[in-house]
């Protein structure tokens, strides 16, 4: 069995924290392992529960056509969320919930080996960068332990708030460009950090 697959089969039997005896299913993630783009949301909402996969509700949906927008589909990236198990009435989850689950995300960032990570929301963004305001930061690139990190507004966000729609719809489309742009840089470390060391 490969890394990968055991991460994915601790992660359905996971029991490290309180989510593991109100949830359906675990959702550990879809796409490719070999994806140069790894989506992370916060936690899987109801519908992924049933289903075990990410985003397949109402914000994966719009997820689908923001994929589809700039010409990929989840086989070509892999999604995931900050947390593995649904927290009950999809409340934010808690501080000991993110910490238990943390290294299968860390785990999964390592075996695939991104060239891109982008967020999808707040708290996905707090995970790598807390403390800054999404309404600042998104749609902007900057370094994370070597990697390419952009955060972006959640899709439900923009599904709630029509002008966010916009904004995430332009923000995806930069997405290609801010791919290109990593591979022109990708043999000079130097000037990467130079252009992603600030928001
Ligand atoms: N919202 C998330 O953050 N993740 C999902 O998987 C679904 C909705």
């Amino acid at each position: 069995m490969s890394k990968f697959d055991e991460v994915v089969d601790k992660i359905v039997a996971c029991t490290l924290c309180s989510l593991s005896s109100t949830r359906i299913n675990a959702v550990p993630g879809e796409g490719s392992k070999n994806a140069d783009i790894v989506f992370i949301g916060e936690g899987p909402g109801f519908h992924e529960d049933k289903r075990g996969v990410p985003f397949v509700g109402p914000a994966g949906r719009f997820l689908d056509q923001l994929l589809a927008s700039i010409g990929l589909s989840r086989n070509d990236v892999y999604i995931t969320n900050v947390v593995k198990c649904r927290p009950p009435d999809n409340r934010d989850p808690l501080p000991e919930e993110v910490h238990s689950c943390k290294p299968y995300l860390d785990t999964q960032i390592d075996l695939i080996s991104p060239k891109l990570i982008v967020t999808l929301g707040r708290h996905s963004m707090s995970w790598f960068f807390p403390g800054y305001a999404i309404s600042k930061v998104h749609g902007k690139p900057r370094l994370w332990n070597g990697i390419t990190m952009c955060p972006m507004y959640h899709p439900a966000a923009a599904l709630h708030n029509p002008n966010l729609r916009s904004v995430i719809e332009n923000d995806f489309k930069e997405l290609p460009n801010i791919l290109a742009s990593l591979e022109d840089i990708h043999d000079d470390p130097e000037e990467q950090t130079k252009q992603l060391s600030m928001f």
